[in-house]
């Protein structure tokens, strides 16, 4: 499988202690609130259970996955919810789980869908984020780590479905595409 890395963009000790470092933070601010972490299926898996051990808090945890309509390299902004959470989030304090920002349009449009249903607080925490793709103007509260505009893989990020389980984050060889 290493064949298929190109080279690894951030390791498996540096993710641990940027995950450490965010609970830390997240367990500050939500200490007094009733926390709801919705996890983005699938590429927020990994990240939202390693995040989650370490928040010293009685949180609860929900699941949500969207797909976008158009290509695989275009993101057109139309969002489809492909699950939806399973309770009403009216009155909870939620903290929004995802792997990666790119263009922020998924993200817009999920904050855009889950404010509609009353939370008493909103907010994001990202693994990762490539703020030179951004077009949709969002805010992110908790950033794991700002990387260059490259495709990547690995702690829950997928090329056709593999690579999710990767404990790193890492950049695919250009002879996986041509496979
Ligand atoms: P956005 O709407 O911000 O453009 O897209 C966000 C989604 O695109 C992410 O949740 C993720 O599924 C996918 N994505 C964006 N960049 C990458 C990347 O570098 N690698 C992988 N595997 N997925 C990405």
């Amino acid at each position: 499988m290493l064949d298929d890395v190109k080279k690894v963009l951030i390791d498996e000790g540096a993710l641990q202690k940027r995950v450490k470092e965010l609970a830390i933070q997240i367990t500050e601010d939500y200490r007094d609130k009733d926390l709801l972490m919705i996890c983005i299926l699938k590429g927020g898996v990994v990240f939202t259970s390693d995040l989650m051990k370490l928040i010293n808090l009685p949180l609860a945890i929900d699941f949500m996955a969207v797909s976008s309509y158009g290509s695989s390299t275009k993101s057109s902004g139309v969002v489809r919810i492909q699950k939806d959470l399973d309770q009403e989030i009216e009155g909870k304090d939620v903290l929004i789980v995802e792997d990666i920002v790119d263009t922020g349009l998924t993200l817009h449009y999920l904050i855009e869908n889950l404010l509609s249903r009353k939370p008493a607080s909103l907010k994001v925490c990202c693994c990762l984020d490539k703020p030179e793709r951004r077009v949709a103007d969002i805010h992110v509260d908790y950033v794991g780590f700002n990387i260059p505009d490259e495709f990547v893989i690995g702690y829950g990020l997928d090329f056709a479905e593999k690579y999710r389980n990767l404990p790193y984050i890492g950049v695919l060889s250009e002879n996986v595409y041509s496979k």
